[in-house]
């Protein structure tokens, strides 16, 4: 077999296995052959560049970043829906209907998918582009970021298709995959995100396609739209669709008339918490497509179609009491305790508050009766206090001005919703969630201790923060309660065989706000010392990439503190890593600032991936097709013979691996 073919093979059974996965939810192979598949094709492809496919299933890891969104005009216009909130709005609807076709008419009944709208444009079998609805006639082109969604076919399946046409569909962050993306960023000391649909289209938004990739994502498909379809009807698009190997969810019905299309909104209703992801409604519509074309449009919306909104599910229930919680971050957040309720199939005891303010707007006091909600939330939230029922002695709430674990003055930034305990170094909840966060797995991933220990070391007065750690002896800890022989050497081994842990986890260890992974990954690649680091500026630090002034604010902030850079100096002392180690180091320089490097070809002296790795190291920047920006291609042995040409025709600079190693002073 050759090689193309061997690569076209390889990825046509990526493209079933996804499409099993994601789709069919039937897979066929464990994810480990799957992985051992792609990364062979990853191999073939970096080895073999002149069979390169946007479309490969490599391309899902994503990588490219977008700095601003194209506006790109819709080839046919996404309108919006009608909305009916009763079933007379629905009556009222097929009376208009039947008055314009005199034949019998049938609906497909489908979920109303609570996501960010999009359109997929697809060509010969190929994914092409995909565009945010925008204001209807235009939207932003996300292609890059879309791709990386694995329910999104990058090849259709069969042959049956039209040569290009636009599907349009919902792409929502289900329950599962947003209650994790919040665990972590509460986890990092940031806000929990409010609901699962803004998450969704601020996903789409992102500038780097890689993280994009690492969200949870589901693209839901609803509509074809295009010209010479050979369709006949909405229900029959949504299987085509589904064999062609789009998400069309099975849950979409044929209603042969109104008693059937509310037998279904009653059904969903009921069910619909029961889905993986979010609806908000029901959206029914005329199932024949020649009848749709008779009825039109309005200017806004198809008058073929009607969303029905369910109502939000609410219950009233007694407000026991207000408490207030301390996170790591000496955050305060108010929870309402309530007398347990059913809502939306779960006894719910506990309510989210957010902050001062939501108490205030809502004026919500102990003993009220509340309104409660679920939407997307896993914490469902009050809406509103029934003050029918409040009693006429009742007294505002007064938000607690002290702590409620350490008794110290509570303050509140300006501009920030939330009030903070300031007294990092002596509340209880802020000195165990820090150590917790240190040893945490993307951190310091200390083997041998867990949070309970920390919290258990800490109430012993063992330690008081992370640096203790450190001088821990086997004998503090052997008389602790549950603590074994062994047990106490492993926590002791681990705790010192983690400071060989590289900076950049160290980095992220130290708990600093609005610090996460990405963000110290980043700090480390840039300062290299946390010396360096600690004498950056305001302006210095928002001039770093993708450092915004909340994060550098925070920086500056952490350092400024003396408890801080005495913890810091501590564990410099005990031999943790607080610089990129030397190996690294010696391997960087400013060597290539500026230059936009597109690399060829096979290699001899190092690989692919090596030579992308040090012009990463030097601070250039590879890019993958040859352009006007292009300064140097670097060309290796079997180079598509296209790519040259376009090199040269382009007037960029040619140079071999030998070359470039010289000038970047590397054997
Ligand atoms: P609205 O935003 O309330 O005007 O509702 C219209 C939007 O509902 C459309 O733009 C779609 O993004 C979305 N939608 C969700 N599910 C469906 C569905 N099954 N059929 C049509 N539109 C849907
Ligand atoms: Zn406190």
């Amino acid at each position: 077999m050759d090689i193309q073919t061997e690569i076209e093979n390889l990825r046509q059974e990526l493209h079933e296995h996804n499409y099993n996965y994601y789709v069919l939810d039937s897979p066929e192979i464990s994810d480990y052959d799957f992985d051992m598949k792609l990364k062979k094709l990853q191999e073939l492809e970096d080895q073999y560049p002149e069979y390169r496919d946007a479309n490969s299933p490599t391309m899902r890891v994503g990588g490219e970043v977008t700095k601003n969104f194209k506006t790109t005009v819709h080839d046919f216009p996404m309108y919006s829906l009608s909305n009916s909130y009763s079933k007379e709005d629905l009556e009222d609807w097929y009376v208009r209907i039947k008055k314009n076709i005199e034949e019998e008419v049938n609906f497909t009944c489908e979920l109303k998918y609570d996501g960010a709208s999009i359109s997929l444009t697809y060509e010969n079998g190929e994914f092409l582009r995909a565009v945010t609805r925008g204001d209807g006639t235009q939207g932003d082109e996300v292609t890059n970021n879309v791709k990386t969604i694995p329910s999104v076919p990058l090849k259709l399946n069969g042959d049956g298709f039209p040569k290009r046409f636009d599907i349009r569909g919902e792409i929502v962050l289900p329950h599962e995959g947003f209650a994790k993306l919040n665990a972590e960023r509460v986890e990092n000391g940031e806000e929990p995100y409010a609901n699962p649909r803004n998450t969704a289209s601020g996903s789409l938004k992102l500038q780097d396609s890689a993280e994009v990739a690492k969200r949870p994502l589901l693209c839901l498909l609803y509509n074809i739209t295009g010209e010479n379809l050979k369709i006949e009807t909405q229900f029959e698009s949504l299987e085509k669709a589904r064999n062609w190997g789009f998400n069309v969810p099975k849950e979409a019905k044929l209603a042969k008339n109104m008693d059937e299309v509310l037998a279904y909104i009653n059904y969903w209703d009921e069910h619909r918490h029961d889905l993986p992801y979010e609806t908000d409604g029901v959206v029914v519509k005329v199932n024949n497509l020649q009848q749709q074309e008779e009825l039109g449009h309005t200017a806004k919306s198809p008058r073929w179609a009607m969303a029905y909104k369910f109502k939000a599910e609410q219950v009233s229930t007694l407000l026991e009491s207000i408490s207030y919680q301390v996170g790591r971050t000496g955050a305060i957040t108010p929870v309402a305790n309530l007398k347990p309720v059913q809502l939306a199939g779960t006894t719910v005891k506990r309510a989210s508050l957010h902050n001062a303010d939501q108490i205030e707007k809502l004026d919500v006091r102990e003993g009220d009766t509340v309104f409660v909600e679920k939407g997307g939330e896993i914490i469902p939230k009050i809406i509103a206090v029934d003050f029918t029922q409040r009693d006429p002695d009742s007294e505002p709430t007064n938000y607690i001005e002290n702590c409620p674990e350490c008794d110290t003055p509570l303050e509140r930034k300006e501009g920030e919703a939330l009030h903070f305990c300031p007294n990092s170094d002596g509340c209880p909840p802020q000195i165990i969630g820090r150590i917790q966060h240190f040893i945490s797995r993307k951190a310091m991933d200390i083997e041998g201790l867990g949070g309970e220990t920390v919290a258990l070391l800490v109430r012993e007065d063992l330690i008081e923060d992370y640096a203790d750690l450190y001088i821990l002896k086997k004998e503090d800890v052997l008389p602790l309660e549950r603590m074994a022989e062994k047990s106490a050497e492993n926590l002791i081994n681990g705790i010192q065989a983690s400071k060989s842990v590289p900076f950049e986890r160290v980095l992220f260890g130290l708990g600093i706000r609005y610090v996460g992974e990405t963000v110290a990954k980043k700090l480390a690649k840039h300062y290299k010392s946390i010396d360096v680091l600690e004498s950056a500026s305001f302006e210095d630090l928002i001039e770093v990439d993708e450092i915004g002034e909340r994060i550098a604010r925070s920086v500056v902030d952490f350092f400024s503190d003396e408890t801080n850079r005495n913890r810091i100096d501590r564990l410099r002392d005990y031999g943790l890593q607080l610089e990129i180690s030397e190996d690294e180091l010696t391997n960087q320089s400013e060597k290539l600032k500026d230059l936009t490097i597109v690399i060829s070809g096979v290699f001899e002296k190092k690989s692919r991936k090596e030579i992308q790795k040090l012009i990463e190291d030097h601070g250039g920047k590879n890019t993958s097709s040859i352009s006007k920006k292009t300064d140097y291609l670097v060309a290796g042995e079997n180079m598509g013979p296209s790519k040259l040409t376009k090199a040269e025709n382009l007037e960029v600079q040619i140079i071999s691996e030998t070359e470039f190693l010289e000038m970047i002073g590397v054997e």
